[in-house]
């Protein structure tokens, strides 16, 4: 049986976006620091807009970024040239677009979406075996048309582990679906993690999701604003000194509040300055 020979984190440092517009640059990711081990299932969780999918096409090397660091294993990809950019998707990483069928051919069988995929003799050997690894043998030769959303999001995710890439990135897999199916979806990438050792970076804004996940991280105004571990939330201090309120709590300091701030056991006290407190 073949399977990942080689591991690879994922080390992301001071990475920055812009995408050119006519008005002006719109900032996608304003310095990005983040670390994933190699075997690592996280989600990445923010709301729209935040700089999610652009993070994962960063990290996938689909384009350069316009500064910053993103290391796969011990490789610098980020100013990697568009021929290397495609030998690294080709092999390493592998990207699950947003939208199930933007990954497939609609017509034809799963199992020919995945034998379409592979393009050497190794990978059509390892579509067969994937498709009994990961429970899909029974749908094999239905045609992905007719299948559910579910059934077809598990087929994208088959065809991204065609190649035994050693970082998968999925885009919103569950975004289009009902809780069984979510589920569905949900479990299979545990089971990629667990027989393949890929590691698995999910971006989600379904917070169902993210309560199933061993790690998250949270962007928010493009750059990482907190870490979950197994459901509970910390927010992180950037490499500025800056940090980002939970959302929860911001009535409590609304923007441009005045915060006193003392040194306490372990920690910090931000107290709001008021009217007199200075006399
Ligand atoms: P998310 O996945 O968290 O919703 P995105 O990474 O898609 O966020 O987008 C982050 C920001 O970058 C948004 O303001 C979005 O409008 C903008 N953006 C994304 N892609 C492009 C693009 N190709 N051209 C211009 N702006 C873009
Ligand atoms: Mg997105």
């Amino acid at each position: 049986m073949s399977s990942t020979t080689h591991q690879l984190g994922i080390r992301v440092s001071g990475l920055v976006h812009l995408y050119p517009i006519p008005e002006g640059d719109v900032v996608a990711l304003r310095g990005v620091d983040l670390e994933i081990a190699a075997g690592e299932v996280v989600a990445l969780l923010g709301p729209s807009g935040m700089g999610k999918s652009t993070l994962l096409r960063l990290i996938a090397g689909l384009f350069n970024p316009s500064a910053g660091r993103i290391f796969l294993g011990e490789k610098d990809i980020s100013q990697y040239k568009s021929r290397e950019l495609a030998r690294l998707r080709g092999r390493e990483v592998s990207l699950v677009l947003q939208g199930a069928t933007n990954n497939l051919i609609g017509y034809g069988t799963v199992l020919e979406n995945l034998v379409f995929a592979a393009d050497t003799k190794a990978s059509r050997a390892r579509a067969q075996e994937l498709l009994e690894t990961l429970g899909l043998a029974p749908i094999a030769h239905r045609v992905v048309r007719t299948l559910s959303g579910g059934q077809q999001q598990m087929c994208a995710l088959a065809v991204g582990m065609v190649h035994d890439p050693s970082v998968l990135l999925v885009d919103e897999p569950t975004s289009q679906l009902d809780h069984v199916s979510r589920d569905l979806v949900v479990e299979l990438l545990m089971r990629i993690n667990a027989e393949y050792h890929t590691t698995v970076v999910i971006v989600t804004h379904d917070p169902h999701i993210a309560s199933a996940m061993p790690r998250t991280i949270t962007i928010r105004d493009g750059r990482v604003g907190a870490e979950g571990r197994f459901g509970e939330e910390f927010a992180v201090v950037g490499q500025d000194g800056t940090l980002q309120l939970p959302p929860h709590l911001r009535h409590v300091l609304p923007p441009d509040s005045l915060v006193k701030v003392t040194q306490i056991e372990r920690g910090l006290e931000l107290r709001l300055v008021e009217e007199g407190d200075h006399e």
